[in-house]
């Protein structure tokens, strides 16, 4: 099957990066959020990052100016899935809002198209059962940021069929991605190792075992990880952290991904990393400093 419309719906974080990714690489893009700020947010966003790559002879500035020519905004769900070949949802993660999504797209997208979510945790198969074509529901997990980091996990949903598997593994590839086939279960693969991980971080914190900065410099001189986990957990946001392990501790009914009470008693606090400006660390003007860990105590 031949893809070339390209709708992303959400333009956040990941929205406006899968965006560009595929301008970059040729594609006609729809990208559709019901904010218009957030799109005026994303263009801009995505206009800076071409600039850097072009400043970085990355890509030449021919290239840029095309995939910005690619990508038209739309705040019309309906329109922008008419003529779509592939729809990728990075909406909200809400449970609600999603299926609400797939069933207009379902709805408004030719018979064709095929509907990918790029959701976290949510289960493919739960958004594949709103629509008439759950086959054609796959998982498009990309990771942040989109346009630097290359896999993208392809998670098949109890119903996703073989080819439409294998046309997203290869138009990732296509993007320069390196996919990866899972299957759908809560957390996937990357979540599911990912999260226990840094739940087990915040509990060594939480016993008073290390602080936060001796528990990220073991992670990152002992094991080599680019970032400690609690410096990931606030990057990501403790919020979304705190949700992930609660997905998993009901999908798969084992009490260890249980998420730490002192990861949700931040998240109640409003701490949630990065975007709020504090979570393991404090974020004022664009440093980052560590927090005295008696505080987490
Ligand atoms: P975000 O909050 O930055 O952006 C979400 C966007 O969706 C917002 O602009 C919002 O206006 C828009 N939106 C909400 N409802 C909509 C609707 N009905 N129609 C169109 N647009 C709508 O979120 P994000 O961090 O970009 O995450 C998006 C998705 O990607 C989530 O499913 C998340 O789990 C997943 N994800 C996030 C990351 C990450 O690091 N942020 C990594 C991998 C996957």
């Amino acid at each position: 099957m031949k893809i070339k419309n390209v709708t992303v719906i959400g333009a956040g974080t990941m929205g406006n990066g899968i965006a560009q990714v595929f301008a970059t690489y040729g594609f006609d893009v729809f990208l559709c959020d019901i904010s218009a700020p957030a799109l005026e947010r994303a263009m801009k966003t995505i206009s800076a990052n071409l600039d850097r790559m072009v400043k970085k002879e990355t890509i030449t500035q021919e290239v840029a100016n095309t995939a910005l020519g690619n990508i038209t905004t739309i705040t019309d769900m309906k329109a922008a899935a008419h003529n779509a070949d592939l729809i990728v949802e990075a909406a909200t993660e809400n449970i609600d809002i999603k299926l609400d999504i797939f069933r207009n797209l379902d709805s408004e997208a030719p018979e064709h198209c095929i509907l990918a979510s790029n959701t976290s945790s949510i289960s493919i198969t739960k958004i594949a059962a709103v629509t008439q074509r759950p086959e054609q529901v796959i998982g498009m997990h990309f990771m942040n940021p989109v346009p630097v980091m290359k896999l993208v996990e392809v998670i098949r949903g109890y119903s996703t069929s073989d080819s439409v598997t294998k046309a997203v593994m290869e138009m990732s590839q296509t993007l320069g991605k390196v996919p990866v086939e899972v299957n759908d279960y809560p957390g996937f693969v990357a979540n599911r190792i990912l999260m226990p991980m840094i739940n087990e971080a915040v509990y060594t914190l939480f016993e008073g075992i290390a602080g936060v900065n001796e528990i990220d410099t073991v992670m990152k001189l002992g094991m080599a990880h680019p970032m400690g986990p609690l410096a990931l957990a606030d990057f990501i946001g403790l919020d979304v952290c705190a949700s992930i392990l609660q997905i998993m501790h009901e999908g798969l009914g084992n009490p260890k991904y249980a998420p730490c009470p002192l990861l949700i008693n931040m998240v109640t606090a409003g701490k949630l990393g990065r975007k709020t400006g504090e979570g393991f660390y404090s974020y004022t003007e664009g440093s980052k400093e560590l927090i005295v860990s008696s505080k987490f105590l």
